[in-house]
């Protein structure tokens, strides 16, 4: 048994595992320079104030620091793990999207929006994605690679240095790991970057405001529910028929609709936390009244069911299979659930016009379906 697999088998252990394993990347490297450079260890404080509370975006801008130091700064330690391409702005909504270049010339996309009258970070966990659903354009990219947590948690550090230079707002509210890639499939890297982003030295999100989607990675819920108790999880069900699951989701051939549901049962017993049952209404695929009755029957068939949200999205023109449903659509299908005693919310998909929205990220311009 290895020691990792050992420290699972015992929650309490495992804590500690964490705990002795968990590093501060940015922080490190800025401990290291101050070491290095024989600094006095104030200086570990102002630089950490300077990135993570005024949100600098060149050492130039940290004017609490001597001129020389600056200079320095600037020469050997790059604040971000990327270079931006291109931001782009939504012409109907509070909606911006960058696209970034990371260090062996990978690209991936970040979007920041305002729902409400907060702003929300939706970030990449991989260069592309390899679970290829049929109606995702990061899925049709392929997969290039797991982003590290640094390039993780840095696209929100990127966009809190946005903010505070656009003066749009002090701070970030939430942050949705729904942008390119599968979050449980980069695990460690992710509950890293969690971390990192949650730890009040640094942003100080609050895991509570950070939601994981995922298209139903089950082995890793368990472990999510030990390692981040308090994050929330999305599953993107889309379908409850396993074949026609299969055919939008090729995931569901190695954890199909009862393995999700084995995992969600024990997540929610261990949890006892809401979870999000994300259904993407796609044009003609899996919006009949069979489909809706489908999916209130194995939500009714889950065990403390009355932890789950549903929430229908209309499916964004992408690729391959997506299509919009029709309007009325969608609010039949709300109905229809909670006349199944289902709780259930119709999300609007924000920045469809600069391809910002769920499912149409891909780094690069892809052709949509006529
Ligand atoms: N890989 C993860 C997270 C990234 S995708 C997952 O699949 O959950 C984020 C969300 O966008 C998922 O719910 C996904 O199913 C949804 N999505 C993908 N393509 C879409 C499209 N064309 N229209 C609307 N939602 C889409
Ligand atoms: Fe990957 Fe999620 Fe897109 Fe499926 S929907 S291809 S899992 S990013």
């Amino acid at each position: 048994m290895g020691l990792r697999s050992f420290f699972v088998r015992n929650k309490a252990l495992f804590y500690l595992y964490n705990l002795l394993n968990y590093k501060y990347m940015e922080f490190e490297k800025i401990k290291d320079f101050v070491k290095a450079n024989g600094l006095p260890s104030y200086r570990i404080a102002q630089m950490r104030e300077a990135v993570y509370v005024k949100g600098i975006s060149c050492w130039q801008e940290a004017s609490v620091l001597p001129e020389a130091l600056r200079q320095k700064l600037d020469k050997e330690i790059k604040i971000l793990p990327f270079e931006l391409v291109t931001l782009q702005r939504s012409k109907k909504e509070p909606v911006f999207k960058a696209l970034l270049k990371l260090n062996d010339g990978n690209r991936i996309e970040t979007v920041l929006m305002r729902p409400g009258k907060t702003w929300s970070v939706c970030v990449s966990s991989q260069a592309g994605c390899p679970l290829g659903c049929a109606f995702c354009a990061t899925g049709k990219m392929g997969f290039k690679r797991n982003l590290t947590a640094e390039e993780i948690a840095d696209q929100v550090l990127f966009w809190y240095q946005f903010i505070h230079k656009e003066k749009l707002a002090e701070r970030i509210s939430n942050v949705v790991f729904m942008g390119m890639g599968e979050p449980l499939l980069n695990y460690v890297n992710v509950v890293e970057s969690i971390k990192n982003i949650s730890n009040p030295d640094f942003l100080g999100i609050g895991q509570r405001h950070i939601s994981v989607s995922t298209s139903g990675i089950a082995d890793k819920f368990i472990n999510l529910a030990s390692d981040l108790p308090q994050v929330n999880l999305a599953i993107s069900l889309h379908n409850a028929d396993d074949e026609e699951r299969t055919a939008l989701m090729p995931i569901n051939r190695r954890f199909d609709l009862d393995d999700i549901k084995e995992a969600l049962e024990e997540y929610l017993a261990r949890t006892d936390r809401e979870v999000f049952i994300e259904y993407t209404v796609i044009g003609g695929e899996n919006d009949s009244p069979a489909h809706m009755r489908k999916l209130g029957k194995w939500i009714n068939s889950i065990k403390d069911n009355y932890l789950l949200h549903v929430n229908l999205i209309a499916c964004n023109p992408a690729v391959g299979k997506a299509s919009a449903p029709k309007e009325a659509i969608i609010k039949n299908f709300a109905e229809a659930l909670q006349g199944m005693n289902i709780g259930v919310t119709v999300r609007r998909s924000l920045g469809s016009d600069i391809s910002a929205a769920c499912g149409q990220l891909a780094a690069q311009p892809v052709r949509r379906r006529k």
